[in-house]
């Protein structure tokens, strides 16, 4: 469905819809990547290692028969994740026209990456800006979800307070009581901590590049306006919409933390960002290490009981 709120043609032009615009313009640009490009990316093990995080968050926090909803879901990347912890239904809203369509075909099963591959659960995929249109009532019949995802997505929320605040009442709105709230994001105390580090407005690896008050860009990721999102004030934020914070890890405590448990060290030497030792694979590099510890992962919990089975 498109549509939701999506596009900004007959809307007005604020600045805030101008850059959500160019965000959603950037992500339709990025057609899906066939498998060899995708190997071929000069940050394959981090995005491996970010598919692991969201993995474990999931393994985590699903359970088999839940009402999922993805806010921000770009091209379907996580289907398989969710599908893999047996939820029974799946909504999926991203702004960018282009990324809804990758993961219509992905959810299809006739992309590359997963051809012939059949989704046991139900989805409806829907074009909006997530953190503008009220989605209590497009979502009315969908809702209560049990958890709601919002992966590498939430700080673009963060542009004005109204847009933060939109946000967290959509996934207030939307969550059951007593439901989860699984997010990344980037870690504001890392970057500002950097940045006074830096000399300049600048700084950065061979994989990425943050440049302050103009963009943010990483090689082969991000070309677009981010916005630094202080915890502190997310998590004030979120408990005047009755989300409690249940976790927060830098993704480099969380790497150290989840890897010891056996069920997600044998999905860590699968993927193989962090390399076996044994196998010869090539594995995560410094830089790509760093890049990573520019990010958290965060899980609150919807406020009341869950409904009495
Ligand atoms: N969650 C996906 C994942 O982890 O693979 C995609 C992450 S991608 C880094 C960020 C996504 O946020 C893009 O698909 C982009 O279109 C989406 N996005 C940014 N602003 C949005 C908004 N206001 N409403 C809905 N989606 C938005």
């Amino acid at each position: 469905q498109f549509g939701a709120g999506g596009g900004y043609g007959e809307q007005g032009y604020s600045e805030e819809r101008i850059s959500a615009q160019r965000v959603a313009d950037h992500y339709s640009a990025r057609s899906n990547q066939t498998l060899e490009e995708r190997e071929n990316s000069p940050i394959i093990h981090l995005k491996k290692l970010n598919n692991w995080i969201k993995s474990v968050l999931v393994q985590l926090y699903a359970r088999p028969g839940d009402c999922v909803l993805d806010l921000a879901c770009g091209k379907g990347g996580d289907l398989i994740k969710w599908d893999k912890a047996k939820v029974g239904y799946y909504v999926g809203v991203d702004i960018a026209e282009g990324s809804i369509k990758d993961c219509m075909t992905r959810y299809n099963g006739d992309s590359d990456q997963q051809r012939r591959k059949k989704f046991s659960f139900p989805a409806r995929l829907i074009c909006a800006d997530c953190y503008e249109t009220r989605l209590d009532e497009y979502l009315c019949e969908d809702a209560p979800f049990d958890i709601c995802s919002c992966q590498f997505a939430m700080h673009y929320s963060w542009s004005t307070e109204a847009r933060a605040r939109q946000a967290l009442a959509n996934i207030s709105a939307l969550l059951r009581p007593g439901g989860t709230f699984i997010g990344t994001m980037p870690d504001a105390n890392v970057i500002i901590k950097r940045l006074r580090e830096s000399e300049g407005m600048e700084f950065g690896n061979s994989v990425y590049c943050i440049t302050f008050g103009e963009e943010y860009t990483e090689k082969d990721a991000v070309d677009c306006p981010e916005w630094v999102v202080p915890f502190h004030l997310f998590k004030l934020l979120a408990e005047e919409f009755d989300l409690e914070l249940v976790l927060m890890k830098n993704f480099h405590e969380f790497v150290h933390e989840y890897v010891q448990r056996p069920e997600f060290a044998d999905l860590m030497r699968r993927l193989g960002p962090l390399g076996d030792g044994r196998s010869g694979q090539s594995t995560l590099s410094q830089d790509e290490w760093e890049a990573s510890y520019l990010y958290l992962a965060f899980v609150l919990r919807k406020r009341g009981p869950p409904p009495s089975q």
